[in-house]
């Protein structure tokens, strides 16, 4: 089937890179799940749109109104490809990690927060300043289920309580029981927010189908590296929290009051959390990327990453050396991201070794989300190291991993050449 042999056309494949062995080789980006490379469409669409660039919702000039309709209809294409439901409002901010702490005080003074220990760190920590239950690391998509259930059974239906999962992994790429899991937190009053910076990027995401509340994502894990992430959903809470930022564009009228102070009214739209000259060419280009992928069709999508998995996977099943990080077990659905050791090796040394031997990139580390690594690996979590390369001493168990993770743009190349250099 030619489809699941044709990646999507991005930028960088052109992209060469010296060897330590001499000569060079074109650079195999193997690191999607950091941030993928810009796809050629969304590149174009910038390019196209930026010399008529002009400041949002801030002049009366031709192009400030061209601005504004592109990002207000930037807007609509993402609540689109998201399936937002009529009331919910997207808002566009810097990342997903931004998106969460925006949503973090958001959330009513009374709210009490469950979260998985496996979170990447920008859905574990942003809720400090609430009551978290934090939930061990469970080993089926069933159990994370019953988990679930388990700690909201004993709470007060009635009280505000907010569950934060992700859909994708971005250690072991293993997808969770979404669906499921929304339905566990509806059925006790709660509300699910979802981390979906892994998954956008490789599998349909509908917050009607998946019924959830809310979804956080990346425009850089999404082909649109241009600083701009979401999170859309429902307006409520966000509508009676403090702006995120206070500021211009939040403010819908401010006046001095008899007293000597300022009074404002803000926003109860996106804008209030939206404050100072919006990234328009950020939000452009999420929305463009959003047009492309389901453009080219999920079906196909999905077919060609899991055509690439399949290839990783029965490469590294070839070394006896090679472990495959996984909670829920070898079988479980995942999306293009996958870590493992190397008995024997150091992880930073090894990707070390496929940049420098290669021209591949990987990353190796903890990956931001130390609890699920140190789960994974089964290390003491007293020798854990702190984000970055910690060293194992020669025969010791490794203290971090290594991370493949590709996607829509990824040739078959890249994975071939990864299996060979790790054989
Ligand atoms: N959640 C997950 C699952 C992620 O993989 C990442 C990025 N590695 C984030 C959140 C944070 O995304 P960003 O760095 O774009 O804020």
């Amino acid at each position: 089937d030619q489809s699941v042999c044709t990646p999507l056309p991005v930028l960088g494949r052109d992209v060469t890179v010296p060897l330590v062995t001499g000569g060079e080789v074109s650079y195999a980006a193997l690191d999607y799940a950091a941030s993928a490379p810009a796809l050629q469409r969304v590149w174009d669409d910038v390019a196209a749109y930026a010399p008529y660039y002009g400041s949002v919702h801030r002049g009366a000039g031709y192009l400030s109104q061209l601005s504004t309709d592109l990002f207000e209809n930037a807007r609509k294409t993402v609540a689109e490809f998201l399936g937002c439901r009529p009331a919910d409002q997207v808002i566009f901010t810097r990342s997903t990690t931004d998106s969460l702490n925006l949503l973090a005080r958001a959330i009513p003074a009374d709210c009490e927060v469950f979260v998985f220990e496996t979170e990447h760190h920008a859905s574990l920590l942003p809720w400090q300043d609430a009551r978290v239950t934090y939930l061990d690391a469970p080993r089926t998509p069933r159990q994370a289920v019953e988990t679930l259930e388990r700690a909201l059974a004993g709470r007060d239906p009635y009280g505000p309580a907010l569950v934060c999962v992700t859909g994708a992994s971005n250690v072991t790429g293993e997808l969770w029981p979404v669906r499921e899991l929304a339905a566990a937190a509806h059925a006790h009053g709660a509300r699910i927010v979802l981390d979906a910076a892994q998954l956008a990027p490789h599998h349909p995401v509908d917050l009607r189908d998946l019924d959830v509340d809310w979804i956080a994502f990346s425009g850089h894990k999404l082909y649109a590296p241009f600083g701009s992430g979401v999170l859309a959903g429902r307006a409520d809470w966000l509508q009676a929290a403090e702006p995120y930022l206070a500021g211009g564009g939040a403010s819908r009228r401010v006046t001095r009051r008899q007293d000597g102070g300022v009074a404002v009214e803000w926003h109860e739209t996106a804008a209030r959390h939206e404050a100072g000259s919006p990234n328009v060419i950020g939000a452009y280009a999420i929305a463009s990327a959003c047009k492309a992928l389901t453009e080219a069709g999920w079906d196909t999508l999905v077919a060609r990453e899991q055509h690439l998995i399949a290839k990783v996977r029965e490469g590294l099943a070839e070394v006896p050396e090679v472990r495959v990080l996984s909670l829920f077990g070898d079988d479980a659905p995942r999306v293009g991201v996958l870590s493992f050791v190397v008995e024997g090796w150091n992880s930073s040394h090894f990707a070390a070794a496929l940049s420098a031997e290669y021209g591949i990139g990987v990353r190796d580390g903890l990956f931001c989300a130390h609890p699920l690594v140190r789960t994974l690996l089964g290390s003491d979590p007293q020798t854990q190291g702190e984000c970055g390369a910690p060293e194992a001493a020669p025969g010791e168990k490794s203290l971090n991993a290594i991370r493949v993770s590709f996607g829509a743009g990824t040739p078959d190349e890249h994975v071939e050449r990864f299996v060979n250099a790790v054989r």
